[in-house]
């Protein structure tokens, strides 16, 4: 009975969020692209989710009398329908995101051509620590004491300070790198990429579409660090550039 409850609930859940994306849909023009691409990418999420609490619980647990006592067909027969559902709208709202994905990129060609830019920049990272402690450029590393090419600046800030998303953008790596400890990498739409590291925690997820200054992770000391900092990086075209000249004025 329980897992009918859950089964029905779910359903409920999906049909609502898709009303809700259709309603929202039909209101595009007043709703500027980016937004749409949240809301599908957080929709095409919860699927995935429902998708795996229904292969979870389409195995019986030993223990569960009742889901023992459901036929076998007649249970499959449910879960198989649901299922398929599940996956047809995921597959439909993953063409949905990559198409508003393109649009998007293209929005940020448009801006980049008619301003003469080279890309767009970005904000800050950590709100009201703006101290750089190692800048950008050839340094001796504070660990290993050799002369080195630091990649990126470096801002103290106490544990577990927010740290903002310098763009809009699509998270490409979140978890824990060697030396870089917990890291977030993230794709922007003109094409630069930025990387914050030595993070306490991270809170994004790989594939999650972030805003502008959402936050995305803590300020931690974890892999090669000495203290609690953000170090951070932007890549245009494909070179680490000096993150000082990709921040646009307060
Ligand atoms: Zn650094």
């Amino acid at each position: 009975m329980k897992k009918s409850i859950n089964l029905l609930i779910g359903t409920v859940l999906t049909l609502i969020f898709s009303v809700s994306i259709y309603i929202v849909d039909s209101y595009s023009l007043e709703k500027d692209n980016l937004e749409l691409l949240i809301l599908n990418n957080k929709y095409r999420k919860e699927l995935k989710r429902e998708i795996e609490n229904i292969n979870n619980i389409s195995k019986c647990n030993s223990d569960d009398q009742e889901c023992i006592k459901l036929s076998s067909s007649e249970k499959n027969l449910n879960y198989d329908t649901y299922k398929e559902l599940l996956l047809r709208n995921l597959e439909e709202s993953a063409i949905e995101e990559a198409k508003l994905e393109k649009i998007i990129q293209q929005e940020k060609q448009i801006e980049i051509k008619e301003n003469n830019l080279e890309f767009i920049k970005g904000q800050w990272p950590v709100k009201e620590y703006e101290e750089v402690s190692s800048p950008y450029g050839y340094r001796v590393h504070p660990i290993t004491s050799s002369l080195k090419f630091h990649r990126g600046v470096d801002i103290p800030a106490p544990e577990n300070t927010d740290i903002l998303s310098s763009d809009d953008g699509i998270v490409i790596f979140s978890g824990v790198q060697n030396g870089y400890g917990n890291v977030v990498k993230i794709k922007h739409f003109d094409g630069k990429v930025t990387i914050y590291a030595h993070n306490f925690i991270n809170i994004v997820e790989e594939g999650d579409v972030v805003r502008k200054g959402e936050l995305i992770a803590k300020v931690g000391s974890t892999g090669d660090s000495t203290g609690n900092h953000v170090h951070f990086e932007m890549i245009v075209n494909d070179k680490n550039i000096d993150p000082i000249t990709g921040i646009e004025d307060i």
